[in-house]
């Protein structure tokens, strides 16, 4: 029967069982601090608007102009007539930011991952990835054909042994800061490694870039890593930027294969000149507002401090993801809601986001937070009672 092609009752029920079941809620207005979901105020904990740029007035004139001057669609991919001024620009400042020859610009950072790997590796090939990576660069592994191995999380040791029995092209892979966790990766001893064994190092670090270094340049700031060092640094546009997209910055050859080999580049439609201009602005604001950084840093310091007094367990993390391991999948659904009663949001992560057993609560700081507004969470979290 052509219909049970379409019953899925048993899957979705098993899905429901094993307390997996994903739901969507509906948001009305900007993304901000006071976020009104499913008609209600609530303080939001769960965005990953860092530095609160999603809503600037800057950012978002630089888009209404655009749209002005440009139209709202792109209308084609870059390789045919949809590569604008604008995206050009954006890719050449982004190229100064990161202090690499050049940068080339994606749709989402899901396809920056797949079309870098996929792009530069094939059968015969081998991908080595760290345990905890985004899914975007575990599928992009997938994607690529190349023999797939995880090490353990920041395990140099266990990298190293796998990359000694590897003969061909090799490439290491990595979040800079972890996702879901909130730590960085060893990224000294990652790219000595990569050095030592010839292997490709790609970096990627959505969630480094405008909270990390000085200038916001991210987890390659932050340990004064240059191109020789981390040749292949892939950031994205809709955490701290605020706006949307992706790009990889890196060596000039390297750029020219992704424009030739990335296929998520060659065959889907550039993003909207509007969200570049206001990218280009974001981007100005992300590098020279140190201050949204520092206030950033004083309200992480401020929760784990109070975390810590309410003997919670923390993560070694100092940047603005902020994990409360839970364990088990109900448990952490049922404090995300308890706290979303008291009106904070918080996501609760579960497996195949984090892996099986360490479901959590991951809470995400902006620099648009209040310290009274993290005390309040802090009482929260102390009423639920983790
Ligand atoms: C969010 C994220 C991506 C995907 O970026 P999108 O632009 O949302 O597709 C890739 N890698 C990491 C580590 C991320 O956190």
């Amino acid at each position: 029967m052509a219909d049970d092609f379409y019953d899925f009752t048993d899957e979705l029920t098993r899905i429901g069982q094993q307390g997996l079941y994903r739901r969507r809620r509906l948001t009305d207005g900007p993304q901000q601090v006071q976020l009104v979901v499913d008609g209600r105020r609530l303080l939001n904990f769960s965005s990953n608007d860092y530095l609160g740029l999603a809503n600037h007035p800057q950012v978002k004139a630089a888009f209404r102009n655009a749209v002005d001057h440009y139209g709202v669609g792109s209308g084609s991919a870059h390789l045919i007539c949809g590569h604008s001024r604008a995206h050009h620009a954006l890719e050449e400042e982004l190229a100064v930011f990161t202090g690499r020859d050049r940068a080339l610009l994606f749709s989402t950072g899901y396809m920056a991952n797949l079309g870098i790997i996929a792009g530069l590796l094939g059968r015969g090939d081998d991908v080595l990835q760290d345990r905890l990576n985004h899914a975007s660069l575990l599928d992009g592994g997938l994607l690529s054909a190349a023999r797939l191995q995880r090490y353990r999380h920041a395990d140099m040791e266990d990298l190293q042994q796998r990359l000694s029995v590897v003969k061909g092209r090799k490439l290491i892979a990595s979040d800079g800061v972890f996702s879901m966790d909130g730590d960085l990766a060893p990224l000294p001893a990652l790219s000595a490694l990569a050095k030592q064994c010839q292997a490709g190092l790609l970096v990627d670090d959505a969630h480094g870039f405008g909270v990390l270094g000085a200038h916001g340049g991210g987890i390659v700031e932050h340990f004064g890593l240059r191109q020789a060092d981390v040749p292949i640094l892939m950031g994205t546009l809709g955490k701290a930027f605020g706006t949307f997209g992706a790009f990889v910055a890196g060596p000039e050859q390297l750029i020219e294969m992704l424009i030739q080999r990335a296929r998520s580049y060659v065959f889907t439609t550039a993003l909207p000149a509007a969200v570049a201009e206001a990218s280009r602005v974001s981007l100005r604001l992300l590098q020279t507002g140190s201050w949204r950084r520092e206030k950033l840093q004083s309200l992480i310091a401020q929760f784990r401090q109070g975390a810590v007094q309410q003997g919670l367990q923390l993560m070694d993390s100092f940047t603005a993801i902020q994990p409360i391991v839970i364990g088990d999948n109900r448990l952490a659904m049922q404090s995300g809601q308890a706290l979303l009663d008291r009106g904070f949001l918080v996501s609760a992560i579960r497996p195949p986001t984090v892996p099986a057993g360490t479901a959590r609560l991951r809470i995400t700081l902006s620099a648009e937070h209040q310290p009274a507004q993290i005390d309040a969470l802090l009482e929260a979290l102390g009423r639920v009672r983790l």
